[in-house]
């Protein structure tokens, strides 16, 4: 097929270009060859999850200029599947190919404060939160937002990491080492009901398309599992997605991303903070893989191609992701076995602890969530029947 490009859309027989190679840049890969696209992963790493699906594979330094010209000879777009790809990396490859979702969702999303900043400057509700480059910036935002808050830092966090609690009659000074002394900032402690994301995406012709909002449950800082829809009034749904494209079009997103927020209840009304975004697909959304008419991956490739998006529509009435950390990857011959549930294993060899070795997505005909305890796994036998 010709890889002439149709009004500056791709045509399939193209190339991708996925920076990272993990089980997001798998995905991405499948629901790319899923239309005829060819893909090209570069990724400092000999192999990873994506390089076992993907037609090349470059191993090559994120600042080595000659080999990331040679990757962006080989493709029509890039796009990454984690949120700290380089700035640098990004910037010399834009000026190649385009990059999508885009420089200015990275940039925003790969800084904490400019990402609170963001959201607050359009007076979207966030956390409490100060800008904090010493000890002393430190002493006063935690006289001026309180004593339970949790120090961040401004880069390069992600799952928990480079975070720490700071609780009544805390040493600062200690804190301020354990994150490295590193730029950060200080957030007030939400006391939310629940955690909450939008899945959207945006085409590169303004379309925009969100899948319904996702409940999401953390175990030791990691996503254990999310339900949708998130058991929220229907207008806290609608301010979220709208929180969601008002980021699209102000940071002119071409592709999928995702808004994580907090859920609280004050005197019996929902609000919504926000804590972070997401520029790149997201764990929150894999269980659009069998749950929506359009996967959050193909729906990627769709608009970083220049395609129309396609439906969101949820296919179940109730649909439950959970991740497989670790050792519970080795449940993989029951959960196989087991009827209607949708495994996928990312072709990790090594179980580590706290590693995402797979997903199971389960799909149930009515919208009733199962009864469980809080933190405690879903016994199969309360499972209500899923459906095929
Ligand atoms: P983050 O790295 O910002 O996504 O934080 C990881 C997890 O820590 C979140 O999913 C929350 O469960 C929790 N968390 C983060 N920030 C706050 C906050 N300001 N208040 C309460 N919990 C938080």
């Amino acid at each position: 097929m010709s890889r002439a490009k149709i009004a500056g859309s791709l045509a399939p027989g193209a190339t991708v270009g996925i920076l990272g190679g993990g089980q997001l840049g798998r995905m991405i890969a499948l629901a790319a060859a899923d239309f005829g696209l060819r893909t090209v992963v570069y990724e400092p790493e000999i192999s990873g999850p994506a390089a076992q699906v993907t037609n090349q594979h470059m191993a090559g330094a994120y600042g080595d200029e000659a080999r990331l010209s040679a990757f962006a000879a080989r493709v029509d777009v890039i796009t990454y599947e984690f949120e700290n790809v380089p700035a640098e990396a990004v910037a010399y490859l834009a000026e190649l190919r385009p990059v999508r979702p885009g420089g200015r969702l990275l940039a925003v999303a790969q800084d904490r404060w400019l990402e609170k900043s963001f959201f607050a400057e359009r007076g979207i509700a966030t956390a409490p939160f100060a800008r904090i480059d010493n000890l002393t910036d430190l002493e006063h935002a935690v006289e001026k937002i309180g004593d339970r808050s949790i120090l961040k830092t401004r880069r390069f966090g992600y799952d928990g990491k480079g975070q720490v609690r700071i609780e009544k009659g805390a040493k600062l000074a200690a804190a301020w080492r354990a994150i490295g002394e590193a730029p950060a900032i200080l957030e007030g402690f939400v006391p939310f009901r629940r955690e909450v994301s939008v899945v959207a995406a945006r085409g590169a012709d303004g379309a925009f398309t969100a899948f319904d909002l996702c409940e999401n449950e953390h175990r030791d800082h990691i996503l254990a599992r999310t339900t949708v829809p998130a058991e929220v009034a229907p207008r806290t749904a609608r301010d979220a997605v709208d929180i969601a494209r008002l980021t699209a079009e102000a940071l002119e997103v071409i592709g999928v991303f995702a808004v994580e927020m907090f859920v609280c209840e004050t005197r019996g009304r929902e609000t919504l903070l926000v804590n972070e975004i997401a520029p790149r697909v997201h764990n929150t959304g894999h269980w659009t893989i069998e749950g929506a008419e359009t996967s959050q991956f193909a729906q990627h490739v769709r608009a970083i191609c220049g395609w129309p998006l396609g439906s969101a529509r949820r296919m179940a009435p109730r649909v439950e992701m959970e991740n497989l950390i670790a050792a519970r990857a080795q449940e993989w011959s029951r959960l196989i076995a087991e009827d209607g549930a949708h495994l996928h294993l990312y072709g990790k060899d090594v179980a580590a602890p706290g590693r995402k070795m797979g997903h199971v997505t389960r799909l149930f005909r009515t919208e009733e969530p199962a009864r469980r305890e809080s933190g405690e796994k879903l016994k199969d036998s309360a499972l209500p029947p899923t459906l095929r």
